[in-house]
């Protein structure tokens, strides 16, 4: 079994072409899980609706979120209501998140409504919630702070921000599946997820940092010089005192990874890094990186 840490668009294009090569039940997904939010009364997990829908076959792999083919039936039937929702929820995908709500309401822990949607959805790969408490990115301006997913999917990213912060009742804990899966993994494989707001929560995990010390760990980074490929995770490593970089984000893991894989146009140098084509534009590319990460892994 090889075990990833997953956000909701980067790792989930190499699981893509992991399963070319992998078959599905050899997987273990650690999924962030601090963009969850409670909207109309029901539970969104970004991420963890990404990876699920990914191994379900059902991923609108032309966005990384939803359902493909999904309608929006609902979502506009609630503007007529007055209800205006800032994220966009296909019809398939709000069904998931009324089940999801009913579980938790009813008193399952989020692994176990995840164990259930994923039996359900006829899902092999055990997708794994970091944790089962909640907890939650708050995206911080000069005037107020505000949940992660209002700061990109509402304002789109336009706002001046001043800092990143976790909001928690009580400190998030790895669940016993978490660490048990990254212990009894072959290797532990970071993807090319945003280092602040996908990779972060999962290590402040308590138990995480400890467990991945003791595996290999391979991490690949999500920048290409001073640019991600995709999203704001420029802005939130500046904003979180780490340099927005390769090199920045090998730093954030530096006391547990192994192996950290740059792309091959990065111009930012690290020793003892190896390079690859890391730039997954379509499924043939997402394979090619693959198999780079299995050969590194099977030595
Ligand atoms: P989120 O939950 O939607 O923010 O998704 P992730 O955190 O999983 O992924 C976002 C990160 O993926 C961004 O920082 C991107 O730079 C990175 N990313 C997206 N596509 C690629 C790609 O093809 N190659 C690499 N190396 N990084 C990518």
């Amino acid at each position: 079994m090889i075990t990833f840490l997953s956000g909701g668009t980067g790792t989930p294009k190499l699981l893509r072409g992991m399963q070319e090569l992998m078959e599905d039940r050899d997987f273990g997904v650690v999924v962030n899980t601090a963009e969850d939010i409670w909207l109309s009364g029901n539970h969104l997990s970004p991420d963890l609706d990404t990876v699920m829908y990914l191994f379900a076959g059902m991923l609108d792999t032309s966005r990384w979120w939803g359902i493909r083919g999904d309608t929006f039936t609902s979502h506009e039937f609630l503007q007529k209501l007055g209800i205006d929702e800032f994220i966009m929820v296909g019809d398939l995908d709000r069904a998931v998140h009324i089940a999801r709500g009913e579980m938790i309401r009813g008193g399952l822990s989020l692994t176990e409504a995840t164990e259930g949607l994923c039996r359900r959805l006829g899902v092999q790969a055990a997708i794994l919630p970091m944790t089962d408490t909640e907890v939650t990115t708050m995206i911080v301006t000069a005037e107020a702070s505000m949940h992660f997913q209002e700061y990109w999917v509402k304002h789109r990213g336009a706002v001046d921000i001043v800092g990143v912060e976790r909001r928690y009742q009580t400190p998030p804990e790895a669940t016993g599946n978490v660490l048990s899966a990254i212990e009894e993994s072959d290797a532990v494989v970071i993807g090319p997820s945003n280092p602040v707001t996908s990779i972060s929560p999962i290590l402040e995990c308590s138990g995480v940092r400890e467990a991945l010390r003791k595996q290999f760990v391979i991490a690949i980074s999500p920048f290409i010089g001073d640019q991600p490929i995709s999203g704001p995770a420029a802005a939130l490593m500046r904003v979180s005192g780490h340099e927005p970089t390769s090199a920045g984000t090998f730093r954030m893991y530096a006391d547990f990874v192994d192996l950290f894989m740059q792309d091959t146009r990065d111009p930012v140098e690290i020793d003892g890094a190896v390079r690859r084509d890391t730039l997954m534009v379509n499924r043939g590319k997402s394979v090619d990186l693959a198999k780079s990460v299995l050969e590194i892994i099977n030595g």
